[in-house]
C-alpha cells in the first residue's frame, strides 16, 4: 500500500496542476470526486459546499456539484454522499495511543465505577483465566476508576489486592494514569519499602509507621509501571495496530501522542513502512524534572537526538511521523482523593464529621514539579532547539506558572513563532483567561471532563470548594477571552468517544444513553461556564488542533491545496437535535486521499480505492 502511495505522490509532483482558491482549473481528471454532500469546510466563513475533488492526496476543488463535473474522468472514483455531512478529519491533539492500544490487552476494568468487592472479583477472574502464568509474572490491570470507588467505598490499599488468591505481583493503573495501586508482593518485587525516598515528581503514600500503602502517585506510579518488563517488539506492534484501528473508526486522521518515547517512535515508523500508518503521528518527548533541574542543556540535547531519529520533517499527503514537541508535567491532578494538582490556594479538607462535614482549607496546595527557576531556562532552551512545548497543568497555580514561563520565553525570543500549549486547564484563575490569547497559547481541553461525573463531582467539589468548582473546566471562558481552544481526548484516560466529548463541549452535560456518561445522579450541567457553539467545537477538533500542531497549512479544513484528510458522518452534527449530538458515527475516513475506514453504505470503497491507485 505504501508503494502505491509513493507512486501517486510522485506523479502529482510533476503534474503541475494549478490550484487557485476555490476555482477549478477545469480539465484535469481527479483521482476521487465526492459530491451531493453537505461539505462543512471549516474555512474562514465555515462555508458549506456540495462537492470536492482529490488528486494525488490533495484537495483540488471545493464547490458545487456542477463545478466538480469537470474533474470527473474515466478513472475517477466517484462517491455519492447522498446528502451526508463531510468535514475535515478529526485531529485529536492530546492522547496516549501507546497506552490506549496496550489497555486493550490488559486485565481491563473498563472505566466502570466499582465497589471494592467488584474490583476484587474482576481482578480475581483475570488471575483465574491465566492459571498457567507463574508466580513471578506480573498481572497488570488497567482502567480503574479510582475516584468512583473512593466515592462508594473509600480509597483501597495493598490489603485489597493482598486478599486475592495469588502469589503474583499485581499493579492496577487508574484511568487517569496518575495512580498505581500495588499489592505487597508487587512492592517487594519493585524494592519499595519504608526507606524508599519519594521521587521529585510524585510520592508513595505511607501509613503512620512510614510503610508504603500500595498507592503510588505520579512519578512513583511511572516508576512502578517501569518495573514490569516492556512489551516485546511484536507485542508493541499488535498494540499499536489496535490503537490505529480504534482511531480510524473514530475518524481521527492526525493525533498528538502526548507522552512518547523511542518505543512509540519505532512502532509508528515500522507500521508506516508496512503501509499501515493510517493517521498522521505527532509524538511528544517527556522531559524529566529532576534531570532538567540538574542539567537543562543535556536534557534538551537528549530530546533533540531522539527527535532527529524519528522526525520526518515536512508533512506529505501520505501520513508520516513527527517528533518536534516536548512534554512537561507541571503538576498532578485536581481530582479527589489525589489532590496533586498545583493550586494557588489550599485544597479543603473535612474537619467535621462524615455526617456533618466542615470543609476547611488545609495545608495541601498540590505539587508543582517544575518550579519557575527550572521551568524558565528549560523552556527557553527547548524553544531555541526548535521544540514546541506542551505543558500538562491542571491546577490554577500550574497554569499560571506555565503562562509565566511562556511569557518569559516570548520576551527573550521576540518574533519566534513557537506554538506553546497548556493542556487540561481544569482550574484556571479568571485573571489568566485573557493570557492565552495575549501569549498565543493553545488551551488543549478534554471536553468530556466537563460533564458531571464521579471524578468531577464526588469529593472533588468538596475539596475545591464552591468558588473553584463553579469555574472548573473553563473551555468556554477561555474561548470567550479570545483564546484558541483545541480538543484532545486524553485516551485511554477516558474511552475514545469523540462525539460524546464534542456533545459535552456544547452542552456541558453527558448523554444518558451513552455508556461513557453516568447515571441520573450526574444529570444536568457541570457548572455555569459557557458551552461552545457547534461550529466552535468542530473547529477545536480540526483547524484549532491543526494550529496547535503547526499543521494548519496542510490539514484542518476542507480547502484547495490541503491534504485530503476527510470524514463522512452518519448524521449532520450541525443539524441534529442537541440531545443527539453524541449519537453519531463516522462512516468513511480518508487520509491523504486514501480510504482507511469505511462502513455501510460505503463498504468496499477501501478495496476500490486500492485498485484505482494501481
Ligand atoms: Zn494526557
Amino acid at each position: 500500500m505504501s508503494r502505491l502511495f509513493i507512486a501517486v505522490a510522485a506523479t502529482a509532483a510533476f503534474s503541475g496542476v494549478a490550484l487557485v482558491g476555490c476555482q477549478t482549473q477545469g480539465s484535469t481528471a481527479a483521482d476521487m470526486v465526492m459530491r451531493n454532500g453537505y461539505v462543512y469546510t471549516v474555512d474562514g466563513q465555515n462555508s458549506v459546499q456540495q462537492a470536492i475533488a482529490v488528486t494525488a492526496g490533495k484537495i483540488v476543488y471545493v464547490g458545487s456539484d456542477e463545478g466538480v463535473a469537470a474533474f470527473i474522468g474515466a478513472r475517477t472514483q466517484q462517491i455519492d454522499l447522498a446528502g451526508r455531512m463531510l468535514m475535515p478529519g478529526f485531529i485529536d491533539a492530546h492522547m496516549h495511543p501507546g497506552d490506549g492500544g496496550r489497555a486493550m490487552t490488559l486485565c481491563d476494568l473498563k472505566y466502570r465505577t466499582m465497589t471494592r468487592k467488584e474490583f476484587q472479583q474482576t481482578i480475581q477472574a483475570c488471575l483465574d483465566a491465566e492459571k498457567d502464568k507463574g508466580p513471578d509474572v506480573w498481572l497488570e490491570v488497567g482502567s480503574w476508576d479510582r475516584m468512583g470507588m473512593d466515592g462508594l467505598d473509600g480509597d483501597p490499599d495493598k490489603s485489597t489486592l493482598d486478599a486475592l488468591k495469588t502469589q503474583r505481583p499485581i499493579q492496577v493503573r487508574s484511568t487517569d494514569f496518575h495512580t498505581v495501586l500495588m499489592n505487597s508482593r508487587g512492592l517487594a518485587v519493585a524494592g519499595i519499602d519504608k526507606h524508599t525516598p519519594n521521587p521529585a515528581d510524585g510520592k508513595y503514600a505511607r501509613d503512620s509507621a512510614g510503610n508504603p500503602t500500595g498507592i503510588c502517585e505520579d512519578g512513583a506510579a511511572d516508576t512502578m509501571a517501569a518495573v514490569v518488563p516492556p512489551a516485546t517488539d511484536a507485542e508493541k506492534l499488535i498494540q499499536t495496530r489496535a490503537a490505529l484501528d480504534a482511531m480510524r473508526q473514530q475518524g481521527i486522521t492526525s493525533f498528538f501522542d502526548a507522552l512518547s518515547g523511542p518505543e512509540n517512535g519505532k512502532a509508528f515508523t515500522t507500521l508506516q513502512q508496512s503501509g499501515e500508518l493510517t493517521a498522521r503521528a505527532l509524538l511528544a518527548i517527556k522531559l524529566d524534572p529532576a534531570a532538567a533541574a540538574a542539567d537543562p542543556a543535556k536534557t534538551i540535547a537528549e530530546a533533540k537526538a531522539l527527535a532527529t531519529t524519528y522526525d520526518q520533517g515536512e508533512a506529505k499527503p501520505a501520513p508520516g511521523v513527527s517528533m518536534r514537541h516536548v512534554k512537561l508535567f507541571m503538576d498532578g491532578i485536581i481530582n479527589a482523593p489525589a489532590d496533586t494538582g498545583a493550586m494557588l490556594t489550599p485544597y479543603l479538607h473535612n474537619t467535621g464529621t462524615e455526617k456533618a462535614p466542615k470543609w476547611t482549607p488545609g495545608k495541601n496546595v498540590g505539587d508543582l514539579y517544575f518550579p519557575p527557576q527550572v521551568l524558565k531556562p528549560l523552556l527557553l532552551q527547548a524553544v531555541e532547539a526548535g521544540f514546541d512545548p506542551h505543558l500538562h497543568a491542571t491546577g490554577d497555580r500550574a497554569v499560571r506558572d506555565s503562562l509565566d514561563g511562556i511569557e518569559y520565553v516570548r520576551q527573550q525570543l521576540p518574533g519566534n513563532g513557537f506554538r506553546p500549549t497548556i493542556t487540561h486547564n481544569e482550574s484556571v484563575d479568571p485573571a489568566d483567561y485573557p493570557r492565552f490569547k495575549a501569549l498565543d497559547v493553545t488551551a488543549n481541553m478534554s471536553f468530556q471532563w466537563a460533564q458531571q461525573a464521579p471524578s468531577t463531582v464526588d469529593g472533588t467539589s468538596d475539596h475545591l470548594g464552591a468558588a473553584r468548582f463553579a469555574r472548573m473546566e473553563p473551555s468556554g471562558s477561555i474561548a470567550r477571552a479570545g483564546g484558541r481552544v483545541a480538543y484532545g481526548s486524553d485516551w485511554p484516560v477516558d474511552p475514545l468517544d469523540e462525539f460524546l466529548a464534542l456533545k459535552v463541549g456544547v452542552t456541558r452535560s453527558g448523554d444518558p444513553l451513552n455508556p461513557h456518561s453516568y447515571g441520573p445522579k450526574y444529570a444536568g450541567r457541570l457548572n455555569a461556564d459557557p458551552g461552545l457553539s457547534r461550529a466552535e467545537v468542530l473547529r477545536t477538533i480540526t483547524l484549532n488542533a491543526a494550529e496547535q500542531l503547526k499543521l494548519e497549512n496542510v490539514v484542518g479544513s476542507v480547502e484547495v491545496g490541503k491534504f485530503a484528510d476527510l470524514i463522512v458522518l452518519d448524521k449532520n452534527f450541525m443539524q441534529v437535535p442537541e440531545a443527539e449530538l453524541a449519537r453519531n458515527e463516522v462512516l468513511l475516513t480518508v487520509v491523504g486521499g486514501k480510504v482507511v475506514w469505511a462502513k455501510a453504505p460505503f463498504v468496499g470503497l477501501q478495496a476500490t480505492q486500492a485498485s484505482v491507485t494501481q
